[in-house]
């Protein structure tokens, strides 16, 4: 599928200034305490950071294109699709140098009113096929900062569609970016089909139907809204290819790589109607290895900082949880004191009062804590949680 060309933002004489103002989003005490082997000291409180956390490359180039957009397009109306990443610090410094708000979904529903004189920016998990060709039918001056490694994977499920094999994506089916995956895996003819699977039951759920067959009703009705449309599991399952978005965990997905592998194995005597290509990007596996090297110094509490939304972030603290007390917060906010932070709970999606270790109030001993960020979150918001939990046990940091 050919995409009409998007226009480049990031101009020699623009990006200079651009590069100014996001330097609100770094922070000096970051690189400071990287450049000190990821380790602040300070009496009675030793913070270490993950090797890899922050903003990945993907990230920056999505917000130095929107505040480009700003220069570029000076005095025209210029519209941002959902959000340029999943961060509230970034989207509402962006609402407030003037950027409108358009819905992110996959139709285009709402975008009836926009023309040639306006300038709409993709956000970095990119849109939908239908999104896409919309906007290019009505003439909009289209910036487009979604992320190569996005792209990778739309290239993967279209040649899956091509070849007549049906895509199963690991991801979640309500993300921007999954959903887009899945109407690229329809390909050109939109005759492709695809399968959106998140948890182990669903993996096991689709490899159980693979080699035994089942109750066609239940199977649908439990992938309801994760489907190709007209998706029949007896047929369309015969040939599979396998695709993440690109913020899974990357445990997991290989974990069900095996089971679908195993399950073709078993069903067919061998694997040649099996195929996957592992989608996770390179800055969301640096981040999941960097934190599982810094669980295993054994911090006393980690804090995992990021927006509520953010994939990536979202995974990084599940796989802190698992080992560690661990705190996932927005930001220094979330920090009122020294016996309980407001932390995120991905169960009942929202924050909640949770206790901190006696070893927080406790300051005759050394508190050992873990930081690690997401791909989306600003340094400037990670300086802020140290600086606050600093300032909490009585540190003066310079
Ligand atoms: S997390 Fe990965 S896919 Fe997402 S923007 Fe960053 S580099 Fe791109």
């Amino acid at each position: 599928m050919i995409m009409a060309k998007s226009i480049n933002v990031r101009l020699p004489d623009v990006l200079p200034k651009v590069r100014a103002e996001v330097r609100k989003y770094c922070s000096d005490l970051v690189d400071r305490v990287r450049a000190n082997g990821n380790l602040l000291e300070l009496p009675g409180l030793e913070i270490r950071l993950a090797e890899a956390f922050g903003f990945c490359d993907g990230v920056q180039r999505a917000i130095e294109i929107a505040y480009a957009a700003c220069h570029v397009f000076q005095g025209k109306r210029i519209w941002l699709i959902g959000e340029i990443i999943h961060n509230p610090e970034v989207n509402a410094s962006l609402e407030a140098m003037g950027l409108l708000h358009l819905p992110w979904n996959i139709d285009g529903e709402g975008y009836e009113h926009l023309g040639p004189n306006d300038a709409v920016i993709i956000p970095a998990f990119g849109v939908s096929v239908k999104l896409r060709k919309l906007l290019e039918e009505r003439g909009v001056q289209l910036i487009d900062s979604t992320c190569g490694n996005v792209i990778k994977v739309w290239q993967r499920v279209r040649s899956y569609a091509q070849r007549g094999i049906t895509s199963i994506i690991h991801g979640k089916a309500r993300h921007e970016e999954s959903m887009a995956t899945a109407s690229h895996s329809l390909g050109a003819d939109r005759h492709g089909r695809f399968l959106i699977i998140y948890s182990e039951q669903d993996a096991q759920m689709l490899a159980d139907y693979m080699m035994h067959g089942g109750d066609k009703s239940a199977f649908l009705a439990h992938f309801e809204g994760c489907h190709s449309p007209g998706f029949d599991p007896d047929s369309d399952l015969q040939e599979i290819g396998m695709a993440n978005q690109t913020t899974m965990l990357k445990g997991e997905t290989a974990r069900f790589q095996s089971m679908l592998r195993n399950a073709v194995q078993q069903r067919d005597g061998n694997t040649s109607h099996f195929h996957a290509f592992d989608t996770i990007c390179g800055a969301t596996q640096d981040r999941q290895q960097a934190l599982l090297d810094l669980l295993d110094t054994a911090p006393d509490s980690m804090f995992i900082i990021g927006g509520y939304n953010s994939s990536n972030t979202s995974h990084l603290a599940q796989i802190s949880a698992k080992r560690l007390p661990t705190y996932f917060v927005r930001d220094s906010a979330c920090l009122p004191n020294l016996d309980y932070v407001l932390a995120y709970n991905p169960e009942v999606r929202c924050e909640e009062k949770t206790s901190l270790p006696a070893k927080a109030a406790d300051l005759r001993s050394t508190w050992r804590i873990g930081i690690t960020a997401g791909a989306s979150c600003p340094a400037n918001i990670i300086e802020g949680v140290i600086r606050r939990i600093a300032e909490l046990r009585g540190c003066n940091i310079p």
